[in-house]
């Protein structure tokens, strides 16, 4: 017997709605914690265990830079291997019998891959260059190495459209005349001057409907799903696109990569404070933050603090969706159509309607449709009781 639906659910949804959408949830959240036990499991028998010792043995005779480079590439190749079965289940298997995935099992394979090596390359060169900075450096080493951290996010953020997302997707400025006349005008009146709109084909993958923002300065562009495109419904589509130009206009990526950078120069502040001691060194049985054997460690360590930033992360991230909501209701001032399109986005989507509250405190980076409908309601009302307010 399922648990009933938090009263605010059933405003804007069916019982039936919120039971589907849960049935769909429950499953993906248990394997997301066990991925994630088993990814700091991996880790830490990497890091302290006999198979980090196995391996040590057999990486020991090679040169320094060979070892370097092993060290974060076997590692990461480990950790990806055991993880495949539960991901294929949670990216495939359980998206096919909800009808969502519209690839073959080899595309989705693909993506994988595709995936892994970008983050093999990214992860290889940063710890690379940790272990080469540690060694040569010394006593300082966080000096140059926590602004390097700061600066590798701030450069990913700025090519990732150019370089990473065509990786995955093709781009294409959007067809329709019309629709991309009524958008521009949007932007100028929102003055977020919009450099592209443009169209991803995300339908070679999902049934899934969805947009974003991303890139910096000369980067920056509106992506759409060309599943959302193909509604063909521009009172939803000028909704969504507002609610894109709101986090432009205050400037959500810009301060997401802010706090990205921090974020990566206090992990390593962290790092320093933790490779610093003894017992630490001994435990990982390292010589030094300049040995190629602390990269589980170093992994483990960034994993846990993302873990423990998460709930913060998502907190925050949930004040600029509803802030990015409040800009697109006041962009196209219709109630009706705000209502009408996030009821329609999370029941094809099949958001959770109801999830477990330490679910939503720990990684909802969104609020809830039903939460974000309530909210619309009560800002129209509150525009309504004063209309003096521009
Ligand atoms: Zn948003």
């Amino acid at each position: 017997m399922a648990a009933p639906a938090t009263p605010g659910a059933l405003d804007s949804f069916t019982a039936e709605q919120v039971e589907r959408a849960r049935r769909y949830h429950r499953p993906l959240y248990v394997l997301m914690a066990v991925d994630m036990a088993l990814d700091l499991a991996i880790l830490s028998l990497l890091a302290f265990g006999p198979p980090g010792d196995w391996l040590a043995r057999l990486l020991g005779s090679l040169p320094f830079w060979a070892r370097a480079m092993a060290w974060p590439g076997v590692v990461m190749t480990v950790g990806w291997l055991l993880g495949l079965p539960l991901s294929y289940w949670r990216g495939y298997v359980h998206e096919k019998q909800w009808g969502f995935s519209t690839q073959t099992a080899r595309g989705w394979l693909l993506d994988r891959l595709k995936g892994f090596a970008v983050g093999l390359v990214i992860t290889v060169a940063m710890l690379f260059a940790f272990v080469s900075i540690a060694g040569a450096v010394g006593e300082a080493w966080p000096v140059v190495v926590a602004p390097g951290a700061a600066l590798v996010v701030l450069f990913l953020s700025f090519v990732a459209p150019l370089v990473l997302e065509p990786i995955f997707n093709k781009f294409r400025p959007l067809a329709d005349v019309g629709l991309t006349a009524s958008l521009r005008e949007l932007s100028e009146r929102a003055r977020v001057p919009v450099r592209d709109v443009l169209v991803a084909d995300a339908s070679r993958r999902t049934r899934k409907e969805n947009a974003y923002v991303s890139g910096l300065g000369r980067t920056r562009r509106v992506v759409l799903y060309d599943t959302l495109v193909a509604r063909d419904d521009p009172a939803y589509t000028r909704l969504v696109v507002a609610h894109e130009l709101g986090h432009r206009r205050m400037r959500h990526v810009a301060a997401g990569t802010l706090l990205g950078m921090a974020g990566a120069a206090g992990s390593v502040l962290v790092l320093w404070a933790l490779l610093r001691s003894a017992p630490v060194l001994r435990a990982v049985d390292a010589t030094g933050p300049g040995d190629p054997r602390v990269v589980p460690f170093v992994l483990l360590v960034v994993g846990l603090l993302q873990l423990f930033g998460m709930p913060l992360l998502s907190a925050l991230s949930r004040r600029w969706e509803s802030a990015a909501d409040r800009f697109s209701l006041a962009m196209t001032g219709d109630l009706k159509v705000f209502e009408d399109s996030h009821r329609a986005l999370a029941v094809s989507n099949l958001s959770d309607l109801d999830p477990p509250r330490a679910i939503y405190i720990a990684m909802f980076s969104h609020p809830t449709p039903p939460e974000r409908i309530r909210a619309g309601r009560r800002w129209a009302e509150a525009e309504r009781l004063s209309p003096s307010v521009s």
